[in-house]
């Protein structure tokens, strides 16, 4: 495949610098990220795709992913290689029997709730609507059906791949079920996603989605009670403690502004009636500054953050890990790091695991180990470039601070700017990655599609 075949198989959809689109089609979430490809491919069949990634093959060219481009570290666009850009391919189709939704590979999961809510269904997806469903579920995916429904990744049935000598190939239970496996948590690392086959599930039209909002100066005494909460949450109860600060925004009472807060946010999968009653308790750990809970549609929950999270305005760099526990001392611990963030843009959240992705067998999905009680991840956003160093120091430092508390690994999906292979494999942990490694051999031993999470061949 030649540039000028490529050209004819892609035309007018194969983007060069200077061209009309060029520079929009390569912004990515986190506004640090500034990298220019020598083609950008927007492709809109697996047959594109394929045309893609055979030329980048043969012209020796780096590979870049990009569905939603929320990926933090950037890997949706590269310097100099070739960009497949998957948003075109944003199609989802609900079948008829109400289990199955077949997905093209750069949709989002606001296009996939628009699709499956009328029929009152859902998968489950991540807290941003304009998130890509590929980048999301191919490392996990966690939301605010997890409790019930596991990650996204639990469910992926079936997936169309363009492989890295350019054949598409399906993974499914029986046709290459080692490939099925390593899509569930093992990222991009083997090949284009051209289709999805998620499992879909009922959902009430309206749900609970309770929000009070506590000063994070009480923290240290709140934090335990929604500990204790939690633990005896049934499952429909998925929530995370979200720590912020009160934006200088007419949304907001003006006498809260600057305030820095903690919002013990939760959804109830069930009828809203019922997650009002489950979910009061919340409500009631001491006295909200504030308090956004209310009933609403699934499809306006899954919107909620989409204000707060605007593409390519802001610099960040945001880094995860799963804690053993959570006890006071660990609160305590957190919240004093949490004092010392530079950035009042910054959000950093524990969220709380169990119910249906502590079901699934840390040996079913390249996930891996899924023992962990608890996330923190922290979320540094600021607006200067001179401002950089300052929060990537922050959150890297109380990162190692946490390791004490650590189960040792990491969600992948909250990467830093892509840090390293053993962190990879410390992610995953030994056994995973060996397996992992032995699926990479197969499909892309030559590891054409390194810009990600990245699993060596060996
Ligand atoms: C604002 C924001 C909110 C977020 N909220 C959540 C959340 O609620 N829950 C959660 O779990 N995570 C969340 N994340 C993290 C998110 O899961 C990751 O950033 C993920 O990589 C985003 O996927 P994407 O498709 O948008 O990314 P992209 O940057 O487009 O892609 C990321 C990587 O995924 C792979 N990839 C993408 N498309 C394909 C494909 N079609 N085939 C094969 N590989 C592909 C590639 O390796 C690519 O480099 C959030 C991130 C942001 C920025």
């Amino acid at each position: 495949m030649t540039l000028d075949d490529l050209h004819s198989q892609l035309s007018p959809r194969l983007l060069e610098p200077g061209q009309a689109g060029y520079d929009s089609a390569r912004v990515v979430w986190n506004g640090m990220i500034d990298r220019r490809p020598a083609q950008i491919a927007r492709c809109r069949t697996a047959a594109d795709v394929s045309a893609a990634v055979n030329y980048a093959r043969s012209a020796g060219l780096s590979v870049a992913i990009h569905s939603g481009g929320h990926n933090v570290a950037g890997y949706a666009v590269c310097d100099g290689g070739i960009m497949i850009d998957m948003s075109l391919m944003n199609g989802v189709r609900v079948d008829p029997n109400l289990k199955q939704a077949y997905v093209e590979g750069g949709a989002t999961w606001g296009d996939v709730d628009r699709a499956t809510a009328p029929f009152d269904r859902a998968t489950p997806g991540g807290l941003i609507s304009a998130t890509g469903v590929a980048g999301l579920s191919l490392s996990g995916g966690i939301g605010w059906l997890r409790g019930t429904r596991g990650l996204s990744c639990d469910n992926i049935e079936a997936a169309d791949v363009v492989l890295a000598d350019g054949h598409l190939v399906r993974a499914s239970e029986t046709e290459n079920p080692d490939l099925l496996w390593a899509l569930k948590g093992g990222g991009g690392n083997f090949g284009v996603v051209a289709n999805f086959t998620f499992r879909i599930h009922p959902i009430a039209p309206e749900m609970m989605f309770c929000a009070p909002i506590y000063r994070e100066s009480e923290a240290d005494d709140i934090l335990p009670r929604w500990r204790d909460y939690m633990a005896t949450a049934p499952d429909e109860v998925s929530g995370l403690a979200e720590f912020s600060t009160i934006p200088e925004d007419p949304a907001y009472p003006k006498e809260t502004w600057g305030t820095r807060v903690v919002a013990l946010a939760a959804v109830y999968d069930g009828p809203a009636e019922t997650g009002e009653a489950v979910t009061q308790p919340l409500r009631e750990l001491g006295t909200p500054l504030l308090d956004f809970s209310g009933r609403m549609p699934y499809t306006t929950i899954q919107t909620l953050y989409d204000a707060i999270f605007p593409k390519g305005r802001d610099r960040c760099y945001w880094k995860s890990t799963y804690l053993k526990a959570l006890d006071d001392r660990i609160i305590r611990d957190i919240t004093a790091g949490l004092a010392k963030r530079p950035s009042d843009m910054s959000y950093a959240s524990i969220w709380k695991f169990g119910g249906a992705v502590q079901r699934v067998k840390p040996d079913a999905t390249a996930f891996g180990d899924r023992a962990m009680p608890f996330m923190l991840s922290l979320d540094a956003i600021w607006s200067k470039a001179a401002d950089d160093d300052s929060n990537i120091a922050w959150v890297r430092g109380m990162w190692r601070d946490m390791q004490r508390h650590s189960t040792g690994r990491m969600y992948l999906n909250f990467p830093g700017l892509g840090e390293g292979e053993s962190l990879v494999r410390d992610a995953f942990g030994a056994e995973t990655y060996k397996r992992l490694q032995a699926v990479k051999r197969r499909f892309d031993p030559e590891n054409l599609f390194r810009l990600n999470q990245n699993i060596l061949p060996g």
